[in-house]
Protein backbone atom coordinates (compact mmCIF):
# COMPACT_ATOMS: atom_id res chain seq x y z
CA UNK A 1 0.00 0.00 0.00
CA UNK A 2 0.98 3.46 -0.99
CA UNK A 3 1.03 6.48 1.31
CA UNK A 4 -2.31 7.37 0.30
CA UNK A 5 -4.71 4.53 0.68
CA UNK A 6 -6.93 3.77 -2.39
CA UNK A 7 -10.59 4.18 -2.32
CA UNK A 8 -12.88 3.04 -4.62
CA UNK A 9 -16.56 4.27 -4.53
CA UNK A 10 -19.20 2.56 -6.27
CA UNK A 11 -22.18 5.37 -7.51
CA UNK A 12 -22.30 9.13 -7.71
CA UNK A 13 -25.68 10.48 -5.97
CA UNK A 14 -25.49 12.44 -2.85
CA UNK A 15 -24.28 9.31 -0.71
CA UNK A 16 -21.16 8.17 -2.99
CA UNK A 17 -19.85 12.45 -3.96
CA UNK A 18 -20.42 12.56 -0.22
CA UNK A 19 -17.97 10.15 0.84
CA UNK A 20 -15.80 11.09 -1.91
CA UNK A 21 -15.66 14.35 -1.01
CA UNK A 22 -14.94 13.90 2.15
CA UNK A 23 -12.04 11.24 1.76
CA UNK A 24 -10.51 13.36 -1.25
CA UNK A 25 -10.41 16.29 1.60
CA UNK A 26 -8.33 13.47 4.07
CA UNK A 27 -5.81 12.96 1.61
CA UNK A 28 -6.93 9.82 0.39
CA UNK A 29 -6.40 8.46 -3.15
CA UNK A 30 -10.16 8.24 -4.46
CA UNK A 31 -12.22 7.04 -7.40
CA UNK A 32 -15.78 7.25 -8.20
CA UNK A 33 -17.42 4.91 -10.53
CA UNK A 34 -20.38 5.97 -11.96
CA UNK A 35 -22.60 3.42 -13.96
CA UNK A 36 -24.08 6.78 -15.73
CA UNK A 37 -23.44 9.37 -17.98
CA UNK A 38 -23.47 11.96 -15.26
CA UNK A 39 -23.34 12.18 -11.17
CA UNK A 40 -26.12 13.25 -9.51
CA UNK A 41 -28.12 9.73 -9.19
CA UNK A 42 -31.98 9.54 -8.68
CA UNK A 43 -31.28 13.61 -8.54
CA UNK A 44 -28.96 14.43 -11.71
CA UNK A 45 -30.81 16.71 -14.22
CA UNK A 46 -29.54 17.42 -18.39
CA UNK A 47 -30.49 18.87 -21.37
CA UNK A 48 -32.66 17.69 -24.29
CA UNK A 49 -31.66 17.34 -27.57
CA UNK A 50 -33.62 21.03 -27.78
CA UNK A 51 -31.65 22.44 -24.54
CA UNK A 52 -34.24 22.08 -21.96
CA UNK A 53 -33.56 21.77 -18.96
CA UNK A 54 -35.03 18.05 -17.58
CA UNK A 55 -34.43 16.33 -14.35
CA UNK A 56 -35.39 12.64 -12.47
CA UNK A 57 -38.08 14.45 -10.51
CA UNK A 58 -37.94 18.17 -8.28
CA UNK A 59 -36.30 17.88 -4.76
CA UNK A 60 -37.16 19.79 -1.52
CA UNK A 61 -34.52 20.60 0.89
CA UNK A 62 -36.69 20.75 4.18
CA UNK A 63 -35.39 22.47 7.47
CA UNK A 64 -33.31 19.59 8.96
CA UNK A 65 -31.69 19.06 6.48
CA UNK A 66 -28.54 20.53 8.24
CA UNK A 67 -25.53 18.71 6.75
CA UNK A 68 -26.79 19.36 3.04
CA UNK A 69 -27.08 23.24 4.14
CA UNK A 70 -23.43 23.25 5.56
CA UNK A 71 -22.31 21.91 2.34
CA UNK A 72 -23.88 23.73 0.08
CA UNK A 73 -22.15 26.91 2.48
CA UNK A 74 -18.85 25.40 2.40
CA UNK A 75 -19.12 24.95 -1.37
CA UNK A 76 -20.47 28.80 -1.31
CA UNK A 77 -23.20 27.66 -3.39
CA UNK A 78 -26.48 30.07 -3.67
CA UNK A 79 -28.82 27.16 -5.47
CA UNK A 80 -31.52 27.35 -3.35
CA UNK A 81 -35.56 29.71 -3.14
CA UNK A 82 -36.35 31.02 -0.07
CA UNK A 83 -38.69 28.96 1.92
CA UNK A 84 -41.62 28.63 -0.06
CA UNK A 85 -45.20 28.06 1.24
CA UNK A 86 -47.20 24.52 -0.35
CA UNK A 87 -50.98 23.24 -0.99
CA UNK A 88 -52.50 19.83 -1.40
CA UNK A 89 -55.60 19.32 -3.23
CA UNK A 90 -57.64 16.56 -3.96
CA UNK A 91 -60.31 16.46 -6.84
CA UNK A 92 -62.66 18.49 -5.01
CA UNK A 93 -59.86 21.06 -5.21
CA UNK A 94 -58.03 23.03 -2.30
CA UNK A 95 -57.82 20.67 0.43
CA UNK A 96 -54.82 21.61 2.88
CA UNK A 97 -52.11 25.18 3.10
CA UNK A 98 -48.97 25.33 4.72
CA UNK A 99 -47.60 28.55 6.40
CA UNK A 100 -43.86 28.91 7.02
CA UNK A 101 -43.92 27.40 10.14
CA UNK A 102 -40.27 28.70 11.71
CA UNK A 103 -42.34 32.08 10.91
CA UNK A 104 -45.13 31.63 13.33
CA UNK A 105 -44.29 31.81 17.54
CA UNK A 106 -43.33 28.49 17.90
CA UNK A 107 -45.48 25.98 20.00
CA UNK A 108 -44.27 22.62 21.51
CA UNK A 109 -44.57 20.05 19.21
CA UNK A 110 -46.52 18.80 17.13
CA UNK A 111 -49.38 21.30 18.54
CA UNK A 112 -47.82 23.80 15.96
CA UNK A 113 -48.24 21.48 12.82
CA UNK A 114 -51.88 20.95 14.08
CA UNK A 115 -52.39 24.55 14.79
CA UNK A 116 -51.03 26.34 11.77
CA UNK A 117 -52.06 24.22 8.88
CA UNK A 118 -54.78 25.11 7.24
CA UNK A 119 -56.98 22.43 6.27
CA UNK A 120 -59.92 23.48 4.25
CA UNK A 121 -62.05 20.72 4.58
CA UNK A 122 -60.99 18.12 6.93
CA UNK A 123 -63.25 18.42 10.29
CA UNK A 124 -61.31 19.23 13.56
CA UNK A 125 -62.80 15.57 14.96
CA UNK A 126 -60.99 14.13 12.29
CA UNK A 127 -57.86 15.99 12.78
CA UNK A 128 -58.24 15.37 16.84
CA UNK A 129 -58.45 11.33 16.09
CA UNK A 130 -54.51 11.61 15.26
CA UNK A 131 -54.11 12.03 19.02
CA UNK A 132 -53.59 8.71 20.44
CA UNK A 133 -51.28 8.13 18.03
CA UNK A 134 -48.69 10.23 19.57
CA UNK A 135 -47.65 7.32 21.75
CA UNK A 136 -46.21 5.69 18.94
CA UNK A 137 -44.56 8.33 18.11
CA UNK A 138 -43.24 8.78 21.46
CA UNK A 139 -42.38 4.67 21.74
CA UNK A 140 -40.45 5.02 17.85
CA UNK A 141 -37.13 6.23 18.90
CA UNK A 142 -35.30 5.29 16.25
CA UNK A 143 -33.35 2.64 17.91
CA UNK A 144 -32.92 -1.45 16.24
CA UNK A 145 -35.56 -2.55 18.44
CA UNK A 146 -38.16 0.29 17.76
CA UNK A 147 -37.42 -0.64 14.36
CA UNK A 148 -38.27 -4.25 15.11
CA UNK A 149 -41.07 -3.36 17.02
CA UNK A 150 -42.69 -1.75 14.18
CA UNK A 151 -41.23 -3.03 11.37
CA UNK A 152 -43.74 -6.29 10.59
CA UNK A 153 -46.67 -4.07 10.95
CA UNK A 154 -48.29 -2.33 8.05
CA UNK A 155 -48.57 2.00 8.38
CA UNK A 156 -52.13 1.38 7.52
CA UNK A 157 -52.99 -1.14 10.27
CA UNK A 158 -51.05 1.40 12.49
CA UNK A 159 -53.47 4.21 11.79
CA UNK A 160 -56.47 1.48 12.49
CA UNK A 161 -54.80 0.37 15.81
CA UNK A 162 -54.46 3.95 17.08
CA UNK A 163 -57.60 4.79 16.16
CA UNK A 164 -56.84 7.50 13.40
CA UNK A 165 -60.66 8.34 11.51
CA UNK A 166 -61.49 6.75 8.20
CA UNK A 167 -60.81 10.29 6.44
CA UNK A 168 -58.06 11.77 8.35
CA UNK A 169 -56.12 8.64 7.17
CA UNK A 170 -56.95 8.98 3.23
CA UNK A 171 -57.17 12.72 3.16
CA UNK A 172 -53.62 13.44 5.79
CA UNK A 173 -51.41 10.45 6.57
CA UNK A 174 -51.76 8.21 3.33
CA UNK A 175 -50.91 11.28 0.98
CA UNK A 176 -47.92 12.16 3.32
CA UNK A 177 -46.96 8.55 2.81
CA UNK A 178 -47.25 7.90 -0.64
CA UNK A 179 -45.21 11.53 -1.41
CA UNK A 180 -42.61 10.49 1.55
CA UNK A 181 -42.18 6.82 1.35
CA UNK A 182 -43.35 6.94 -2.42
CA UNK A 183 -46.11 3.78 -1.15
CA UNK A 184 -49.34 3.47 -0.03
CA UNK A 185 -50.28 2.53 3.87
CA UNK A 186 -50.64 -1.17 3.48
CA UNK A 187 -47.53 -1.32 1.67
CA UNK A 188 -45.51 0.54 3.94
CA UNK A 189 -43.20 -0.70 7.45
CA UNK A 190 -44.62 1.30 10.12
CA UNK A 191 -41.38 1.94 11.64
CA UNK A 192 -40.46 3.82 8.16
CA UNK A 193 -43.98 5.68 8.69
CA UNK A 194 -43.38 6.97 12.11
CA UNK A 195 -39.51 7.62 11.39
CA UNK A 196 -40.57 9.78 8.17
CA UNK A 197 -43.49 11.42 10.03
CA UNK A 198 -41.41 12.44 13.38
CA UNK A 199 -38.31 13.82 10.74
CA UNK A 200 -40.17 15.52 8.26
CA UNK A 201 -43.19 17.09 10.20
CA UNK A 202 -43.74 16.13 13.69
CA UNK A 203 -40.97 16.73 15.67
CA UNK A 204 -39.59 20.36 15.24
CA UNK A 205 -42.58 22.92 14.34
CA UNK A 206 -40.50 24.26 11.34
CA UNK A 207 -39.36 20.51 10.17
CA UNK A 208 -42.09 20.82 7.62
CA UNK A 209 -40.76 24.22 5.71
CA UNK A 210 -39.01 23.52 2.79
CA UNK A 211 -36.80 25.30 -0.54
CA UNK A 212 -36.07 24.08 -3.75
CA UNK A 213 -32.95 24.46 -5.75
CA UNK A 214 -33.61 27.33 -8.25
CA UNK A 215 -32.90 25.29 -11.30
CA UNK A 216 -31.60 21.40 -11.38
CA UNK A 217 -29.86 20.26 -8.82
CA UNK A 218 -27.50 18.72 -11.08
CA UNK A 219 -26.85 22.26 -12.21
CA UNK A 220 -26.82 24.29 -9.16
CA UNK A 221 -24.85 21.90 -6.79
CA UNK A 222 -23.52 18.57 -8.88
CA UNK A 223 -21.32 20.23 -11.16
CA UNK A 224 -20.25 22.61 -9.05
CA UNK A 225 -19.57 20.04 -6.38
CA UNK A 226 -18.01 17.49 -8.83
CA UNK A 227 -15.51 20.45 -9.82
CA UNK A 228 -14.09 20.70 -6.56
CA UNK A 229 -13.53 17.43 -5.78
CA UNK A 230 -11.59 17.00 -9.10
CA UNK A 231 -9.98 20.20 -8.38
CA UNK A 232 -8.92 18.35 -4.88
CA UNK A 233 -7.57 15.49 -6.93
CA UNK A 234 -10.64 13.56 -6.69
CA UNK A 235 -10.92 11.03 -9.90
CA UNK A 236 -15.04 11.08 -10.87
CA UNK A 237 -15.38 8.28 -13.92
CA UNK A 238 -18.58 7.88 -15.62
CA UNK A 239 -19.87 4.69 -17.73
CA UNK A 240 -18.50 2.57 -15.47
CA UNK A 241 -20.81 0.05 -14.66
CA UNK A 242 -19.51 -2.14 -11.32
CA UNK A 243 -20.47 -5.55 -11.77
CA UNK A 244 -18.31 -7.74 -9.29
CA UNK A 245 -15.32 -8.04 -6.41
CA UNK A 246 -11.98 -9.89 -6.15
CA UNK A 247 -11.36 -10.71 -2.79
CA UNK A 248 -8.06 -12.29 -1.36
CA UNK A 249 -7.76 -15.12 1.40
CA UNK A 250 -8.46 -12.99 4.17
CA UNK A 251 -11.45 -12.26 2.82
CA UNK A 252 -10.21 -8.35 2.15
CA UNK A 253 -11.96 -6.89 -1.13
CA UNK A 254 -9.12 -6.26 -3.37
CA UNK A 255 -10.37 -4.65 -6.60
CA UNK A 256 -13.74 -3.79 -8.21
CA UNK A 257 -14.47 -5.02 -11.56
CA UNK A 258 -15.98 -2.83 -13.72
CA UNK A 259 -17.07 -4.51 -17.48
CA UNK A 260 -12.93 -4.98 -18.84
CA UNK A 261 -11.28 -2.78 -16.50
CA UNK A 262 -10.02 -3.22 -12.55
CA UNK A 263 -9.87 -0.60 -10.26
CA UNK A 264 -7.44 -2.07 -7.21
CA UNK A 265 -8.53 -1.13 -3.77
CA UNK A 266 -7.72 -0.80 -0.42
CA UNK A 267 -11.37 0.04 0.74
CA UNK A 268 -14.45 0.36 -1.26
CA UNK A 269 -17.67 2.16 -0.34
CA UNK A 270 -20.81 0.98 -2.33
CA UNK A 271 -23.12 4.10 -3.15
CA UNK A 272 -25.90 2.57 -5.33
CA UNK A 273 -29.66 2.30 -4.55
CA UNK A 274 -31.33 -0.99 -3.78
CA UNK A 275 -32.08 -1.95 -7.47
CA UNK A 276 -28.41 -1.24 -8.64
CA UNK A 277 -27.11 -3.43 -5.58
CA UNK A 278 -29.29 -6.21 -6.65
CA UNK A 279 -28.09 -5.86 -9.91
CA UNK A 280 -24.52 -6.46 -8.62
CA UNK A 281 -25.47 -9.23 -6.47
CA UNK A 282 -26.62 -11.00 -9.47
CA UNK A 283 -23.57 -10.86 -11.53
CA UNK A 284 -20.90 -10.72 -8.54
CA UNK A 285 -20.26 -14.60 -7.16
CA UNK A 286 -18.23 -12.98 -4.58
CA UNK A 287 -21.30 -11.01 -2.78
CA UNK A 288 -23.34 -13.82 -3.91
CA UNK A 289 -21.11 -16.19 -0.89
CA UNK A 290 -22.51 -13.69 1.81
CA UNK A 291 -25.90 -14.24 3.17
CA UNK A 292 -26.32 -10.64 3.53
CA UNK A 293 -25.89 -9.87 0.47
CA UNK A 294 -28.23 -12.88 -1.00
CA UNK A 295 -30.60 -11.23 1.04
CA UNK A 296 -31.10 -7.95 -0.41
CA UNK A 297 -32.59 -9.74 -3.60
CA UNK A 298 -35.77 -9.66 -0.85
CA UNK A 299 -35.92 -6.24 -1.24
CA UNK A 300 -38.19 -4.09 -3.66
CA UNK A 301 -38.18 -0.74 -5.35
CA UNK A 302 -40.65 1.47 -6.59
CA UNK A 303 -41.86 3.04 -10.02
CA UNK A 304 -41.77 6.96 -10.72
CA UNK A 305 -42.80 8.96 -13.61
CA UNK A 306 -41.56 12.66 -13.78
CA UNK A 307 -43.08 14.93 -16.22
CA UNK A 308 -42.38 18.81 -17.88
CA UNK A 309 -44.85 20.33 -19.50
CA UNK A 310 -44.65 23.66 -21.32
CA UNK A 311 -47.50 25.33 -21.77
CA UNK A 312 -48.28 28.24 -24.56
CA UNK A 313 -49.60 30.18 -22.13
CA UNK A 314 -48.87 31.45 -18.58
CA UNK A 315 -51.45 29.88 -15.47
CA UNK A 316 -51.64 31.56 -12.56
CA UNK A 317 -51.01 28.70 -9.84
CA UNK A 318 -51.48 29.94 -6.61
CA UNK A 319 -48.12 27.87 -4.55
CA UNK A 320 -45.28 26.77 -6.44
CA UNK A 321 -45.19 23.20 -4.73
CA UNK A 322 -48.27 20.89 -4.55
CA UNK A 323 -48.81 17.52 -3.41
CA UNK A 324 -52.17 16.21 -5.02
CA UNK A 325 -54.03 12.76 -3.50
CA UNK A 326 -57.18 10.78 -4.65
CA UNK A 327 -56.74 10.73 -8.01
CA UNK A 328 -56.11 6.86 -8.16
CA UNK A 329 -55.68 4.63 -5.00
CA UNK A 330 -52.28 3.75 -4.74
CA UNK A 331 -50.49 6.25 -6.47
CA UNK A 332 -49.66 10.29 -4.99
CA UNK A 333 -48.10 13.13 -7.24
CA UNK A 334 -46.59 16.71 -6.68
CA UNK A 335 -46.74 19.22 -9.57
CA UNK A 336 -44.73 22.21 -9.21
CA UNK A 337 -44.58 25.93 -11.12
CA UNK A 338 -41.39 25.92 -12.37
CA UNK A 339 -41.76 29.55 -13.78
CA UNK A 340 -41.65 30.30 -9.90
CA UNK A 341 -38.81 28.05 -9.01
CA UNK A 342 -36.67 27.95 -11.45
CA UNK A 343 -34.29 31.22 -13.02
CA UNK A 344 -34.29 29.56 -16.23
CA UNK A 345 -37.93 29.90 -16.29
CA UNK A 346 -38.69 33.09 -15.02
CA UNK A 347 -39.40 35.00 -17.92
CA UNK A 348 -40.98 32.30 -19.95
CA UNK A 349 -43.84 33.52 -21.93
CA UNK A 350 -45.99 30.12 -21.05
CA UNK A 351 -46.14 27.78 -17.68
CA UNK A 352 -43.93 25.44 -17.13
CA UNK A 353 -44.92 22.92 -14.98
CA UNK A 354 -43.11 19.59 -13.08
CA UNK A 355 -45.47 16.95 -12.29
CA UNK A 356 -43.61 13.59 -10.44
CA UNK A 357 -46.10 10.78 -9.22
CA UNK A 358 -44.72 8.11 -6.87
CA UNK A 359 -45.59 4.57 -7.17
CA UNK A 360 -46.65 5.12 -10.97
CA UNK A 361 -46.93 1.63 -11.44
CA UNK A 362 -49.76 1.89 -13.87
CA UNK A 363 -48.79 5.20 -15.62
CA UNK A 364 -45.43 2.96 -17.12
CA UNK A 365 -46.54 0.84 -20.14
CA UNK A 366 -48.40 4.07 -21.22
CA UNK A 367 -47.02 6.16 -24.15
CA UNK A 368 -46.04 10.12 -23.77
CA UNK A 369 -49.11 11.07 -25.44
CA UNK A 370 -51.42 9.59 -23.00
CA UNK A 371 -49.33 10.00 -20.12
CA UNK A 372 -49.62 13.95 -21.17
CA UNK A 373 -53.43 13.82 -22.18
CA UNK A 374 -54.06 12.36 -18.01
CA UNK A 375 -51.38 15.06 -16.88
CA UNK A 376 -53.38 17.60 -18.16
CA UNK A 377 -56.50 16.63 -17.38
CA UNK A 378 -55.61 15.96 -13.50
CA UNK A 379 -54.11 19.56 -13.33
CA UNK A 380 -57.42 21.48 -14.73
CA UNK A 381 -59.20 19.52 -11.82
CA UNK A 382 -56.64 21.83 -9.62
CA UNK A 383 -55.74 24.42 -11.40
CA UNK A 384 -58.96 24.83 -13.88
CA UNK A 385 -56.95 27.09 -16.59
CA UNK A 386 -54.89 24.43 -17.00
CA UNK A 387 -58.00 22.39 -19.21
CA UNK A 388 -58.05 25.44 -22.10
CA UNK A 389 -54.17 25.89 -22.44
CA UNK A 390 -52.28 23.98 -24.70
CA UNK A 391 -49.34 22.01 -24.55
CA UNK A 392 -46.34 22.92 -26.68
CA UNK A 393 -43.23 20.49 -25.74
CA UNK A 394 -43.33 17.95 -23.09
CA UNK A 395 -40.27 15.37 -21.42
CA UNK A 396 -41.51 12.37 -19.65
CA UNK A 397 -38.71 10.28 -17.59
CA UNK A 398 -40.04 6.75 -16.28
CA UNK A 399 -37.92 5.73 -13.52
CA UNK A 400 -38.70 2.03 -13.05
CA UNK A 401 -38.22 0.27 -9.78
CA UNK A 402 -35.76 3.88 -9.09
CA UNK A 403 -36.50 4.53 -5.44
CA UNK A 404 -36.61 2.44 -1.75
CA UNK A 405 -39.61 0.26 -1.21
CA UNK A 406 -39.50 0.66 2.87
CA UNK A 407 -42.18 -2.58 2.82
CA UNK A 408 -43.66 -4.07 6.02
CA UNK A 409 -40.59 -6.66 7.05
CA UNK A 410 -37.79 -5.17 4.89
CA UNK A 411 -35.53 -3.98 8.01
CA UNK A 412 -34.36 -7.57 8.36
CA UNK A 413 -32.77 -7.08 5.03
CA UNK A 414 -31.17 -3.45 5.32
CA UNK A 415 -27.86 -3.29 5.75
CA UNK A 416 -25.54 -1.28 8.00
CA UNK A 417 -22.61 0.54 6.79
CA UNK A 418 -20.11 -1.97 7.87
CA UNK A 419 -20.24 -5.37 6.22
CA UNK A 420 -18.81 -8.85 6.67
CA UNK A 421 -15.94 -8.02 4.58
CA UNK A 422 -14.03 -6.10 6.50
CA UNK A 423 -12.88 -3.10 4.25
CA UNK A 424 -16.33 -2.77 2.23
CA UNK A 425 -18.87 0.07 3.61
CA UNK A 426 -22.44 0.57 2.58
CA UNK A 427 -24.27 4.04 1.96
CA UNK A 428 -27.28 5.36 0.46
CA UNK A 429 -30.78 6.38 1.18
CA UNK A 430 -31.73 2.79 2.15
CA UNK A 431 -28.70 1.61 4.57
CA UNK A 432 -29.74 1.51 8.38
CA UNK A 433 -27.92 4.54 10.39
CA UNK A 434 -29.51 6.20 13.89
CA UNK A 435 -28.52 9.66 12.45
CA UNK A 436 -32.54 9.70 12.02
CA UNK A 437 -32.93 11.76 8.60
CA UNK A 438 -34.42 10.78 5.87
CA UNK A 439 -34.06 10.71 1.42
CA UNK A 440 -31.47 13.37 0.25
CA UNK A 441 -30.10 14.13 3.74
CA UNK A 442 -29.65 10.59 5.00
CA UNK A 443 -28.30 9.36 1.61
CA UNK A 444 -25.52 12.25 2.28
CA UNK A 445 -25.21 11.34 6.19
CA UNK A 446 -24.21 7.64 5.39
CA UNK A 447 -21.60 8.64 2.60
CA UNK A 448 -19.83 10.71 5.46
CA UNK A 449 -20.26 8.12 7.64
CA UNK A 450 -19.42 5.26 5.33
CA UNK A 451 -15.94 7.79 4.70
CA UNK A 452 -15.40 8.06 8.27
CA UNK A 453 -15.38 4.15 8.32
CA UNK A 454 -12.55 4.23 6.12
CA UNK A 455 -11.07 7.00 7.90
CA UNK A 456 -10.56 4.86 11.25
CA UNK A 457 -10.02 1.92 9.18
CA UNK A 458 -6.41 3.04 8.29
CA UNK A 459 -6.33 6.08 11.27
CA UNK A 460 -5.59 8.19 8.67
CA UNK A 461 -7.00 12.27 8.44
CA UNK A 462 -9.85 13.87 10.42
CA UNK A 463 -13.07 12.24 10.98
CA UNK A 464 -15.91 14.09 9.27
CA UNK A 465 -18.34 16.15 11.74
CA UNK A 466 -21.49 15.00 11.23
CA UNK A 467 -24.41 17.52 12.64
CA UNK A 468 -26.77 15.33 14.23
CA UNK A 469 -30.77 16.22 14.14
CA UNK A 470 -32.07 18.99 16.15
CA UNK A 471 -33.13 16.89 19.80
CA UNK A 472 -36.49 16.10 20.81
CA UNK A 473 -37.45 18.75 22.92
CA UNK A 474 -38.17 18.22 26.12
CA UNK A 475 -41.76 16.78 26.86
CA UNK A 476 -40.71 13.92 23.97
CA UNK A 477 -37.60 13.15 25.63
CA UNK A 478 -39.70 12.89 29.28
CA UNK A 479 -41.96 11.14 27.27
CA UNK A 480 -39.48 8.49 25.71
CA UNK A 481 -37.51 8.00 28.84
CA UNK A 482 -40.69 6.94 30.83
CA UNK A 483 -41.60 4.81 28.31
CA UNK A 484 -38.18 3.42 28.07
CA UNK A 485 -38.29 2.51 32.41
CA UNK A 486 -41.72 1.28 31.90
CA UNK A 487 -40.42 -0.90 28.77
CA UNK A 488 -37.72 -2.37 30.96
CA UNK A 489 -40.23 -2.90 33.82
CA UNK A 490 -42.43 -4.69 32.06
CA UNK A 491 -39.32 -6.71 30.36
CA UNK A 492 -37.88 -7.81 33.50
CA UNK A 493 -41.75 -8.91 34.41
CA UNK A 494 -42.37 -11.07 31.16
CA UNK A 495 -38.60 -11.25 29.29
CA UNK A 496 -38.96 -12.45 25.73
CA UNK A 497 -42.87 -13.92 25.08
CA UNK A 498 -44.47 -11.65 23.09
CA UNK A 499 -43.69 -11.22 19.66
CA UNK A 500 -41.94 -7.91 19.54
C1 LIG B 1 -39.16 11.65 -8.32
C2 LIG B 1 -38.38 11.70 -7.04
C3 LIG B 1 -38.62 12.72 -6.13
C4 LIG B 1 -37.89 12.78 -4.94
N1 LIG B 1 -38.12 13.83 -4.11
C5 LIG B 1 -37.30 14.04 -3.07
C6 LIG B 1 -37.37 15.23 -2.32
O1 LIG B 1 -38.20 16.11 -2.61
N2 LIG B 1 -36.51 15.41 -1.29
C7 LIG B 1 -35.59 14.44 -0.94
O2 LIG B 1 -34.81 14.65 -0.01
N3 LIG B 1 -35.52 13.28 -1.63
C8 LIG B 1 -36.33 13.06 -2.68
N4 LIG B 1 -36.22 11.91 -3.43
C9 LIG B 1 -35.33 10.85 -2.93
C10 LIG B 1 -33.87 11.14 -3.26
O3 LIG B 1 -33.74 11.30 -4.66
C11 LIG B 1 -32.99 9.96 -2.80
O4 LIG B 1 -33.21 9.71 -1.43
C12 LIG B 1 -31.50 10.23 -2.97
O5 LIG B 1 -31.24 10.86 -4.20
C13 LIG B 1 -30.74 8.90 -2.89
O6 LIG B 1 -29.37 9.14 -3.09
P1 LIG B 1 -28.35 7.92 -3.11
O7 LIG B 1 -27.00 8.50 -3.24
O8 LIG B 1 -28.63 7.04 -1.94
O9 LIG B 1 -28.74 7.03 -4.38
P2 LIG B 1 -28.93 7.36 -5.92
O10 LIG B 1 -29.25 8.78 -6.15
O11 LIG B 1 -29.86 6.31 -6.43
O12 LIG B 1 -27.47 7.12 -6.54
C14 LIG B 1 -26.97 5.83 -6.82
C15 LIG B 1 -26.03 5.92 -8.00
O13 LIG B 1 -25.43 4.64 -8.20
C16 LIG B 1 -25.28 4.44 -9.59
N5 LIG B 1 -25.13 2.98 -9.84
C17 LIG B 1 -26.08 2.02 -9.75
N6 LIG B 1 -25.53 0.81 -10.06
C18 LIG B 1 -24.23 1.03 -10.33
C19 LIG B 1 -23.15 0.19 -10.72
N7 LIG B 1 -23.29 -1.14 -10.88
N8 LIG B 1 -21.92 0.74 -10.94
C20 LIG B 1 -21.73 2.10 -10.79
N9 LIG B 1 -22.73 2.93 -10.43
C21 LIG B 1 -23.96 2.41 -10.20
C22 LIG B 1 -26.57 5.02 -10.17
O14 LIG B 1 -26.44 5.29 -11.56
C23 LIG B 1 -26.73 6.27 -9.31
O15 LIG B 1 -26.09 7.38 -9.91
C24 LIG B 1 -36.94 11.79 -4.61
C25 LIG B 1 -36.71 10.75 -5.52
C26 LIG B 1 -37.39 10.71 -6.72
C27 LIG B 1 -37.08 9.63 -7.71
Amino acid sequence: MTDKPKVIVVGAGWAGLGATYQLTKQGYDVTLLEAGAQAGGLVAGWQTEGGRSVEAGIHGFWYPYRNIFALVKELELDPFTPWTRSAQYSPAGLEVESPIFQDLPRLPSPLGTFAYTQFKRLPLSDRLSALPLMYAVVDFDNSDQAWKRYDGVTARELFRQYGVSERLYRESFEPMLLVGLFAPGEQCSAAAALGMLYYFILAHQADFDVVWCRGTVGAKIFQPWCDRITSLGGNILTNRRVSDLQVDESGKVTSVICGEEKFDADAVIFSVGISGMQKIVTSSPALQKRREFRNLMNLGAIDVLAVRLWFDRKIDVPRPSNACFGFDVTTGWTFFDLNALHDEYANETGSVIEVDFYHANQFLPLDNQEIVAIVQNYLASCVPAFKEAKVVDSSVIRLPRAVTHFAPGSYQNLLKASTSFPNLYMSGDWIITNHGSWSQEKAYVTGLEAANLVIQQFSQGNMTQILPIEADEPHIQIARSLNQSLRNMSKALIPNFFLP
